[in-house]
């Protein structure tokens, strides 16, 4: 590790200790790795004797709600004066924590941001953000390494989830050597991979399966099918019967072709916004082209939205795409 990763995880290890009550949040719209760490920090700062609550502007999916603590997890806007110190884990940017926890989170006297996105404004009176972590959720099991803890099995099962989905099951470029090594360490803790894997991958709702095939029916490709495009309108889900979240590995099967170097799917959302999500393969950084639209991410996992009509902005997007990437 690092002398100044060392540092830092200290400074939170001093922090943690000298403060009661904490708040725990993570992004709007949450993955595996928010929940994954959401749950997982929860259960560690209980494990030292703190107070901790875990905080969320969107509910758990329900593909994550196997996960003990989820039920746990609170939706309305938190009391200031209720905690010492909030820690936001996985949130690239302070407004991606969401509109309900923006303004109270503000107000806490002490902020702790531990994250692996590439930040436009990074944040915090503790800033963590490590850009090479698979995931938020390998942070913590290093920041869990210089705690008076022990790692135990509901820990290590939130933590591997982290992992998991985050390097698109030990797929990812990200998937180092670092990576399989703490998986290997969280499954001497107590975390089961086939059983989370099955939770995880194999729980979708018929109704999330009808909602895939009316997407890929969108699927269009570009440049000798180096870019793929897919859309899913709030028509769609009406007429299936199922959720947003439904939706979340769909993008998978678009960069699953293989001659496809980019992937972009592009949702309606009920905030009247266009909702753009980005896979690369390879080296095309989506991160970057993401934040030209005032979003963000990885290089290989990116998103933004864009307020407008989804065949105006899908047109619009793809061409700039095309020349801006391929
Ligand atoms: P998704 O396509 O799954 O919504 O997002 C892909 C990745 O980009 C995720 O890691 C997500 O956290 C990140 N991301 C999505 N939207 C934004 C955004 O507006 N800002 C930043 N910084 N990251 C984002
Ligand atoms: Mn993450």
């Amino acid at each position: 590790m690092s002398e100044l990763k060392n540092q830092t995880i200290a400074r939170i290890a001093t922090a943690i200790e000298s403060r009661r009550r904490f708040l725990v949040a993570t992004h709007i719209r949450p993955d595996g790795d928010a929940i994954g760490s959401l749950l997982g920090l929860t259960a560690m700062l209980r494990r030292l004797g703190k107070e901790a609550t875990p905080f969320s502007q969107d509910p758990v999916p329900s593909t994550y709600t196997f996960l003990a603590g989820s039920e746990e997890v609170r939706l309305d806007a938190p009391l200031p004066s209720d905690y010492d110190a909030a820690i936001l884990v996985d949130c690239g940017d302070f407004p991606r924590i969401g509109p309900t926890m923006e303004a109270p989170v503000d107000r806490i006297p002490f902020l702790i941001n531990i994250d692996h996105h590439v930040s436009k404004a990074p944040f915090g009176d503790i800033c963590w953000v490590e850009e090479s972590a698979s995931s938020t959720c390998e942070m913590l099991f290093d920041l869990g390494q210089a705690l008076p803890l022990t790692i135990d099995s509901e820990i290590a099962t939130n933590l591997y989830t982290g992992l998991l989905t985050d390097t698109g099951s030990f797929r990812f470029s990200n998937t180092s050597l670092k990576v399989l090594e703490t998986a290997a360490r969280l499954v001497a803790a107590g975390a089961n991979p086939s059983r989370i894997a099955q939770m995880v991958f194999d729980s979708a709702s018929s109704q999330g399966l009808r909602l895939l095939g009316r997407v890929l029916s969108t699927v269009s490709f570009h440049a000798g099918e180096r870019l793929a495009a897919a859309e899913l309108t709030r028509r769609m889900l009406e007429e299936t019967g199922s959720s947003p979240s439904d939706s979340e590995s769909f993008i998978n099967h678009l960069r699953s072709v293989k001659p496809v170097e980019v992937a972009m799917m592009f949702r309606e959302g009920d905030d009247g916004l266009v909702h753009v999500s980005m896979r690369s393969k390879g080296k095309i950084d989506v991160a970057g082209f993401a934040r030209k639209y005032g979003g963000g991410g990885h290089r290989q996992a990116a998103a933004c939205r864009l307020p407008g009509n989804i065949e105006a902005i899908r047109s619009r997007l793809v061409n700039e795409a095309l020349s801006d990437l391929i």
